[in-house]
């Protein structure tokens, strides 16, 4: 049986043009952390892992330990992995004993990592993550100490593989004042640390918009979402780039993703009548409609009713009426030749035509992480070269 009416395709050639590019940015000496949390924002994880593997990747960051579970199952190297969120304390063994690598941002964690740290007999692997103007997660500067004094104490169960932070919307440039007091705090705080005679291994502060915009905020680890999937993390960014290269246009990024289904049913509607539930959309003439069989119960937005295109035969069809549950219908009156069970693309390329991520999602730029995130885990992936 189908396991599901769309299908997506990810482009291992896309992945690996994408990580070279961010290799130049971030330099040789630094580790790029490819960052596949939110089922590798949506693409797959268990697609993703092996694929950033070929491309010499070794190290994976997650939001939870079950995200951490499931890059275990995915990689075909010993890569290391690293939880940046939520951890259980009930998981806190398992994660000790897999050496998974984790964030502390809280002194009582600390205290609970040591403990069964101590019991299993097991040396945890831990980042602290510092609080540094985003608050949100992150140990406060007075808590400093009293952390300082515990992983001094404990280095037979403590190895502080790093100290980090994470910026507070670098992808906006109306931001850059927070963010520059941000890196200035991180100093701050890292060079107390120093100076109390611990040397964590790596300091990072980098999401995609830092690494590929502002070179102060690259230091031994980089963590990689947005861009390594091809897509820019704003158009402050983009913009910044192609100032930095003199070009009007230049995108060196290279969508992975490709979502594609086929026409379920052909329909010609006279002029006059409605389309779909309710009135939405009125034929202004005799009209060729398609039905498309996915839906918003399918990842697809809804918020592109009467808005948004997919390709067939490698023309742009517009959406006609509302997206329903498991049904959108587009206009092919004008497409020559529409055949039932022909290639619908929704997000990808097809002959000269491409619809991108991000024309889906102009208006905000974080959503298109929310909109791909969000694509259903069942959707069968396949990689392409
Ligand atoms: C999600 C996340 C990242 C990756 O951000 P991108 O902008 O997608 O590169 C980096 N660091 C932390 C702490 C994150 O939660």
């Amino acid at each position: 049986m189908q396991r599901h009416s769309s299908r997506i395709e990810l482009s291992q050639s896309a992945l690996q043009n994408n990580l070279d590019f961010i290799r130049r940015k971030a330099g040789n000496d630094t580790v790029i952390s490819s960052v596949v949390k939110a089922n590798a924002y949506g693409h797959g994880i268990q697609e993703i892992v092996p694929m950033a593997e070929k491309c010499g990747i070794r190290h994976f960051a997650v939001a939870s330990s079950y995200e951490a579970e499931e890059v275990i199952d995915a990689r075909t190297t010993d890569a290391d992995i690293m939880i940046m969120g939520i951890l259980y304390p009930e998981d806190l063994p398992w994660v000790i004993e897999q050496q998974i690598e984790f964030f502390v941002y809280d002194y009582n964690r600390l205290k609970r990592v040591i403990e069964v740290a101590e019991k299993i007999d097991e040396k945890a692997h831990i980042h602290l993550e510092l609080e540094t103007g985003g608050n949100r997660t992150g140990l406060k500067e007075d808590q400093l100490d009293a952390v300082i004094k515990q992983i001094k104490k404990h280095s037979d169960q403590l190895i502080l593989e790093g100290v980090c932070t994470h910026y507070a919307g670098i992808e906006s440039l109306s931001n850059q004042s927070r963010i520059q007091q941000q890196l200035k705090k991180f100093g701050g705080m890292v060079d107390y640390i120093q100076s109390s005679g611990i040397n964590p291994r790596l300091q990072h502060t980098a999401c995609s918009a830092a690494a590929l915009a502002f070179p102060e905020t690259v230091m031994d680890l980089v963590r990689i979402g947005t861009a390594q999937y091809g897509l820019w993390p704003s158009p402050d960014i983009y913009n910044l780039h192609l100032l930095e290269e003199n070009k009007v246009s230049d995108n060196p990024l290279q969508q992975v993703l490709s979502w594609k289904t086929d026409i379920m049913h052909l329909k010609e509607v006279p002029k006059g009548d409605f389309i779909g539930y309710g009135t939405s959309y009125c034929a202004s003439r005799d009209m060729q409609i398609a039905v498309i069989p996915v839906g918003y119960g399918n990842g697809y937005a809804r918020s592109l009713s009467n808005r948004g295109h997919v390709l067939i035969r490698g023309e742009r069809a517009p959406i006609v009426g509302s997206v329903n549950m498991n049904v959108f219908m587009v206009d092919v009156t004008d497409i020559e030749n529409v055949q039932i069970r022909d290639e619908v693309v929704m997000i990808g390329s097809q002959e000269k035509n491409a619809i991108t991520i991000k024309s889906f999602t102009e208006v905000s730029d974080a959503i298109n992480n929310e909109f791909i995130s969000r694509l259903p885990a069942a959707i069968n992936r396949k990689v392409v070269s």
